[in-house]
């Protein structure tokens, strides 16, 4: 047998070409497909200075017969649009940010890997309007453009249990933009993710403040057992995950109460005592906790391991994503 080649690390390799349109005067210019490469503006862009900025992060995967399919595009579309709204930048236009994103499926195609490798989508959108006293003034210029990135097995090295900080005292990101997928929020969370990170060996903390059970810096944060899942409420925030909604939906149609609503810490640790705790996301879909930290104890999850019903829910979705699995809520686009 040989030994199974190292991949690159997620996000790190980009594919050929990306499409790029910029929005000036008003209106949406045609976009363009070019070879990836650096993007020149101004160093007053808008985006520099007041972090008028959102994006996206979405899933294509290759079939064994060669065909590929783009996973619930049109859910992170919307969400991007409702980012832009929120941010008062330019909302892009559906019709031409879904033909873009097929646009860069098309020509990148034969970068698409196997599976369980897939094409990760990222389109993201800026402000450029060069003006360094625009604090109070939203960006009437912007880009909006998407990028492509083959990507492979996330748990390559085998799926991990996770160490998780429970933190009480910060926030990930102000209460109304948690729902908005900005680079603010990501560069908020870090500093304290970092500290914890040196300070208890985690590889996430999970933001509760208040003590009410929120999300980690990029996923979200579900609860199971027998069953039963429970998960927070859509609220304005965390981020309104599409793979939770995709899990939430799964769990209903095999039979699990769905509860969403605001829960504390002191039930998530009892629940913990029996059940599984799990992170939901694009990247890695469903990843298991296997420690959960707070107040300096630790607390088991599982029995320290990724537990079975968070493997078969990942499992399914996964093979719905790869079209081994009847695809019954038309999740799938074939591009
Ligand atoms: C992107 C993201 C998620 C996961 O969203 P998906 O649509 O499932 O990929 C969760 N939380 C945060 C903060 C995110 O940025």
């Amino acid at each position: 047998m040989t030994a199974q080649p190292q991949r690159p690390a997620f996000g790190t390799v980009l594919a050929s070409h990306m499409s790029v349109a910029s929005f000036e005067g008003g209106r949406w210019g045609n976009a363009e497909i070019k070879p990836v490469a650096p993007i020149e503006i101004s160093p007053a862009a808008h985006v520099l200075h007041y972090s008028s900025t959102c994006f996206e992060g979405f899933k294509a995967f290759r079939r064994a017969d060669g065909s590929v399919h783009v996973f619930r595009m049109d859910r992170h579309i919307k969400r991007m649009r409702q980012s832009a709204r929120q941010l008062v930048l330019p909302e892009p236009d559906p019709e031409q940010l879904a033909g873009m994103v097929r646009a860069v499926i098309s020509r990148c195609r034969d970068a698409v890997p196997e599976a369980p490798g897939a094409l990760y989508l990222r389109p993201i959108l800026f402000g450029t309007t060069a003006n360094i006293g625009a604090a109070a003034t939203p960006a009437v210029d912007a880009l909006l453009t998407v990028l492509a990135s083959p990507v492979w097995d996330y748990f390559a090295g085998g799926m991990k249990p996770l160490r998780i900080l429970v933190d009480d005292v910060n926030t990930r990101s102000a209460a109304q933009m948690g729902m908005v997928k900005t680079g603010g929020n990501y560069a908020a969370a870090l500093g304290p993710t970092l500290s914890a990170r040196a300070k208890y060996q985690v590889d996430q903390v999970l933001f509760c403040p208040g003590g009410e059970v929120q999300e980690t810096g990029a996923a979200n944060f579900l609860l199971i057992r027998d069953g039963k899942l429970l998960t927070r409420a859509l609220d304005s925030t965390f981020l309104h995950g599409v793979t939770r909604d995709s899990l939430l939906t799964l769990a209903r149609d095999s039979g699990y109460e769905v509860s969403e609503r605001i829960f504390t810490v002191k039930e998530m640790l009892e629940w913990v005592q029996t059940g599984e705790a799990a992170l939901s996301g694009t990247a890695a879909v469903l990843a298991g906790v296997g420690t959960l930290i707070y107040h300096g104890a630790e607390h088991r999850v599982a029995g320290g391991e990724v537990g079975p019903l968070t493997r078969a829910l990942r499992a399914q979705l996964i093979a719905i994503q790869q079209g081994e699995m009847p695809d019954r809520h038309g999740w799938l686009e074939r591009v």
